[in-house]
């Protein structure tokens, strides 16, 4: 019954953010005008506006003029429905479940705006830093002062790595045709701050390790299938969203693999 309730939450709750991450950047507001065609502007009828479900239904194409809608609407629904069900079934029955949903929305939304915009919006970042902050005194671990750590932290890494990467780093990738002036942008900083504070310090590291893993991999696989340009910059934002998943989900466990290996523990 709740695996089920968590899905549905999680279908409904990524439609809505569909209309965040389209909208928030544009400053529209996100209860009006109500959903319609970008074409042919007519509303969305409440019965083709079901998650992923309506999508299907309609073969990905508007009811009144055809025009076809991204697959992606349906994949952020059905990624938000899946992420619920993995927080319930990480967390189980706990204050820790709803600090993680609250967690894994603010990084869908701010990773599809990042992906769409290279902006990771500083309301975002900041209201998280708090929530998750907060969420330190409401579900320990990690407990208040271990989530101020690894939010410092997770900003102080970030400080470092765009140093690190405006004066050694980025001379030195130039030559094998990667041209990004800048590593990172100034909204990872709050953003990797408010995952420190949610996921705490061995979760942070984990997130960052995986963060750039995945951003190497991708990046490297996407120049090479031609869907960036030389100079054409890729948003950290997105990798660092999917780190932030690890660390959130396996990250004290990775974290101690990982120390036993390199005999640290
Ligand atoms: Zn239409």
């Amino acid at each position: 019954m709740i695996w089920a309730l968590s899905a549905l939450l999680g279908l409904v709750f990524g439609s809505f953010f569909n209309v965040v991450i389209w909208r928030v950047p544009l400053h529209k507001s996100i209860s009006s005008p109500p959903s319609h065609c970008p074409r042919c502007k007519k509303p969305i009828r409440p019965y083709d506006n079901i998650p992923v479900l309506s999508w299907l239904l309609l073969r990905g194409r508007c009811r009144d003029c055809g025009k076809r809608i991204s697959i992606r609407y349906p994949l952020i629904e059905a990624l938000t429905g899946l992420l619920f069900v993995a927080a319930y079934a990480r967390f189980g029955f706990s204050l820790l479940t709803v600090k993680a949903i609250v967690f894994v929305s603010l990084l869908v939304i701010t990773a599809f705006i990042d992906l769409d915009h290279q902006i990771i919006p500083f309301g975002f970042s900041v209201t998280g830093l708090v929530l998750g902050l907060s969420g330190g005194i409401l579900a320990p671990p990690p407990h208040i002062l271990r989530a101020v750590t690894a939010a410092a932290v997770g900003a102080g890494f970030v400080l470092f790595a765009m140093l690190l990467w405006r004066y050694v780093l980025a001379g030195a990738f130039r030559r094998f045709g990667v041209d990004q002036k800048e590593g990172m942008g100034f909204g990872d900083l709050p953003y990797a701050a408010m995952i420190g504070a949610f996921v705490g310090l061995k979760g942070l590291i984990v997130a960052l390790a995986a963060a750039v893993v995945f951003g190497v991999i991708i990046g490297y696989i996407s120049r090479a299938a031609g869907r960036h340009k030389r100079g054409q910059p890729i948003p950290f934002g997105p990798f660092l969203a999917m780190g932030a998943l690890v660390g959130l989900f396996f990250g004290p466990q990775l974290f101690d693999i990982y120390a036993r290996f390199a005999g640290l523990a």
